[in-house]
């Protein structure tokens, strides 16, 4: 229990009355850290925190990466920056060794701060000295994990950087041609069959390589470490991260396989603006990062790049592309939804080469100054519309209908207008793609007259509507015609259903076997029907754990 002589030994508060040191002693949390216990996370409300015994380190994430700016030895206090400015901690603290540290939280603070302008004034001197530290942390221009040069419309290269770009890991890409390419590229520059050659910051050389091993180097997870998981989540989108989160935090062994990047299709969006806590939007990149913190620090495994090639329902064994195979207790499947393709002259020749199906957001920066075209009227070809409006000259949204009204929000309609280099083209549809080593143009057709205009293009982006593509599924889990897995009720109603007790509201037609987000059949496609229903099946996972496997 925390005494007045413990608070006492903390010499910000050593000058305080009796009335005030009883006070902080009765109300602050007392806490005892084992090694690597956080007393307070990158991100965690404010609150100020005194050590009394041990050693705290300050640890803050750049660019993914854990670096560590200091120590807390007892005597001393953290949470001086939020607690000063209202914010919330910009890095994290954690138990070098077994600690105690006690909490005061702000409410008690500004008590003690009203009676006690010498505290007030030591806490604001000393935030005002950290805040100096961390401007020169912030100042230090955020170094490149990966130096790449590779052709513009070489697609190796572009899925590097789409992988590197979506897995957040900072990259300096430059094309074999690049007038500075000396000063950037020590060494001897990459014959032109090497490339895309990568250079990590220990100097390894990577020439082509597959996005796996670049993730391997990078100490991204790729294999999973156990052989039998309580729950092996397979998708790593917002309803499998929210799965993964409240697994790990319910102490479940969890894994997630993601065969891209996680974040999934919420990870492309440039802003979802009604993720609820979010007043002004959130881009899909930042709920994605702080997701994917969220389950890593709950001890959930996340393996990216790999690929869940099928699934065992009897044995409940899942075989990765590769040869891996894992076991799970049960299994959550949260695969979302692929990009429909459009079967057009010239298409799949120039995917990857200026035509993209989604939002491509690092392609962004390479339309500066083209025209480019989305086809699509929903609510994503909208928000990208306005993204690329930021960068490209021109941007045309190639509508088949004739408006956009029945298909997209009209918050988005009305930000659209207010952008002077977005057209949207009614009743059209394009109907050619043209290019030798890249797109360069295309043809529309206008619908209201059938004739066909040829129109200069910088890229191409593609948003028809999306599919759930489960064909590597084994027939014991039902899905509708468009590939759509059965959950609850709908298993019993199509008659896939034969066990003991009725299935649970996110369970398919195999026993153990969940599903939840946009894979699942349900008319809602959401990032927070996503969150909501990865949640809700770690419910059922536990229904299971406790009635059937025993
Ligand atoms: C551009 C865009 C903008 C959007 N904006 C909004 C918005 O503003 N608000 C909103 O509420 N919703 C929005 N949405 C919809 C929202 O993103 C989705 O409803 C949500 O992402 C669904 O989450 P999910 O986890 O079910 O699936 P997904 O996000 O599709 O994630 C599924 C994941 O599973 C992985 N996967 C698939 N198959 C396998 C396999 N065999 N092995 C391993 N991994 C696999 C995929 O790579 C993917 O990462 C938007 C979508 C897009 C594309």
């Amino acid at each position: 229990m925390l005494t007045i002589d413990d608070v006492r030994s903390v010499p910000l508060f050593s000058t305080l009355g009796v009335a005030e040191l009883e006070r902080l002693a009765e109300t602050s949390a007392d806490l005892h850290l084992a090694a690597g216990e956080f007393a307070v996370h990158e991100g965690g409300e404010r609150a100020l925190y005194a050590v009394l015994t041990g050693k705290i380190e300050v640890v803050k994430l750049f660019d993914g990466i854990e670096r560590r700016l200091g120590f807390r030895v007892p005597g001393t206090i953290f949470g001086e920056v939020p607690i000063a400015f209202g914010t919330v901690f910009v890095g994290g603290y954690r138990a070098a060794e077994p600690s105690r540290v006690f909490r005061v939280d702000p409410k008690h603070y500004y008590a003690i701060a009203a009676v006690s302008p010498e505290v007030v004034a030591k806490v604001g001197a000393l935030a005002r000295e950290r805040i100096g530290g961390l401007q020169g942390i912030a100042a230090e221009p955020p170094k490149a994990r990966v130096t790449m040069i590779g052709h513009r419309w070489d697609t190796t290269c572009n899925t590097l950087r789409e992988f590197l770009g979506r897995n957040q890991i900072t990259y300096d890409w430059m094309t074999p041609d690049a007038p500075d390419l000396s000063t950037r590229w020590p060494g001897v520059r990459p014959a032109d069959d090497d490339c895309p050659v990568l250079r990590l910051t220990d100097g390894t050389l990577l020439r082509r390589p597959a996005t796996r091993d670049v993730a391997e180097r990078l100490g991204l997870q790729t294999r999973a470490q156990l052989g039998e998981y309580d729950t092996i989540v397979i998708g790593g989108g917002p309803a499998g991260l929210a799965a993964a989160v409240y697994g790990a935090s319910e102490g479940l062994r969890t894994v997630v396989v993601e065969r891209e990047a996680p974040g999934g299709q919420a990870g492309t969006s440039s802003r979802i603006e009604n993720y609820l806590g979010f007043p002004s939007g959130v881009s899909g990149d930042e709920l994605a990062s702080r997701a994917l913190q969220q389950a890593r620090r709950l001890g959930a495994e996340i393996l990216v790049t790999r690929s869940v090639a099928r699934i065992d329902a009897a044995t409940r064994q899942v075989y990765l592309d590769g040869d891996d195979v894992v076991r799970g207790q049960t299994i959550i499947l949260a695969t979302g939804v692929s990009w429909r393709r459009l079967d057009v002259e010239g298409f799949d020749r120039l995917i990857g080469k200026g035509i993209h199906y989604g939002a491509a957001r690092g392609e962004a920066s390479a339309t500066h100054g083209l025209d480019v075209h989305l086809i699509g009227a929903g609510n994503s070809a909208g928000q990208a519309a306005l993204y690329f409006a930021n960068h490209a000259r021109t941007v045309t949204l190639v509508v088949r209908g004739e408006s956009l009204e029945k298909s997209m929000s009209r918050y988005l309609i009305e930000q659209l207008r207010t952008k002077a280099n977005v057209t949207i083209q009614p009743r059209s549809e394009v109907v050619a793609a043209h290019g030798d080593t890249h797109l360069t143009a295309i043809d529309i057709r206008d619908g209201a007259n059938g004739e066909v205009g040829r129109h200069d293009c910088g890229g191409l982006f593609v948003f028809i509507g999306a599919d759930a593509e489960t064909g590597w599924l084994p027939a014991a889990i039902a899905r509708d015609g468009r590939g759509y897995v059965l959950t609850g009720d709908d298993v019993v109603k199509a008659g896939r259903w034969s066990h003991g007790r009725d299935p649970y509201l996110l369970e398919s037609s195999a026993p153990g076997i969940f599903a939840c987000g946009d894979v699942r059949l349900s008319p809602v496609k959401r990032v927070a029907s996503a969150v909501g229903e990865g949640s809700m099946a770690i419910a059922f996972v536990h229904k299971f754990l406790q009635q059937d496997a025993r």
